[in-house]
């Protein structure tokens, strides 16, 4: 029996219920793997089920990570999706896919400058800090314009979305309403930036509103992973 294997059916089964019943096609979201502190014969048996995009939130437990499947499972999509500082930014450039958790020009500025010439732009998104708690990373979203102007030059990267951690509440309204704001601002910025495709919201507990709520792209670690307790 292979519990991951199980997890991601039921992960999947919850998308396409969620989609559906919202008339959106299940195809029109995508699941990231949040593997953090989960070991690498974890991520592999996700993988071999399937999984192609996984999410990590420490940079050095990710790059080990990363180099451990290199060659068994070349085709792994990377995002780091926890704060990045700006001593870590080089390997961050010379190793991921995506960094989601982009809140400052700086950041932008030196993964932008340290993406190897060889690779692809990084496709980054700025997360936004919906619940605008005071000591949460990210943007307040009425920043996210400008800082979009910004680095939308910027060639090493390319904008490709919206992220956001939504605040830890029982609130089902409350959550809508901030899930909604994000999406309305995601419009308006797709408008202007074409290469713009990605709303990353919804995570194990709030995927079916968030899929609800217009989401791309969903971030599970418990529901195919289990508790985390380290
Ligand atoms: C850990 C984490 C997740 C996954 O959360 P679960 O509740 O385990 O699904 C998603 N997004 C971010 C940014 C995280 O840090």
């Amino acid at each position: 029996m292979n519990t991951i294997l199980q997890q991601l059916h039921l992960v999947h089964d919850r998308i396409a219920a969620a989609a559906t019943a919202c008339e959106r096609h299940p195809d029109e979201i995508q699941l990231l793997a949040v593997s953090k502190t989960k070991p690498v014969a974890d991520l592999l048996s996700a993988y071999q089920a399937g999984q192609r995009q996984f999410g990590e939130n420490y940079v050095q437990e990710a790059i080990d990570k990363i180099q451990a499947l290199k060659s068994d499972c070349p085709d792994i999509c990377w995002h780091l999706i926890g704060p990045l500082q700006s001593n870590k930014t080089r390997q961050v450039a010379e190793a991921f896919d995506w960094v989601q958790s982009v809140d400052r020009l700086k950041i932008a500025e030196r993964l932008s400058a340290q993406r190897p010439g060889n690779m692809r732009p990084l496709n980054i998104c700025l997360q936004v800090n919906i619940s605008k708690e005071a000591n949460k990373s990210g943007l307040l979203p009425e920043d996210v314009a400008a800082l979009a102007a910004k680095i939308d030059s910027l060639p090493g990267i390319c904008l490709r979305g919206l992220m956001a951690i939504p605040e830890a509440t029982d609130d089902s309204d409350k959550l809508t309403t901030q899930l909604l704001e994000l999406r309305q601002l995601f419009d308006r910025m797709a408008e202007k930036y074409p290469d713009l495709d990605t709303l990353s919201m919804g995570m194990s507990n709030d995927l079916e509103l968030a899929v609800a709520c217009g989401s791309t792209l969903v971030r599970v670690g418990t529901a195919i992973f289990g508790s985390r307790n380290s």
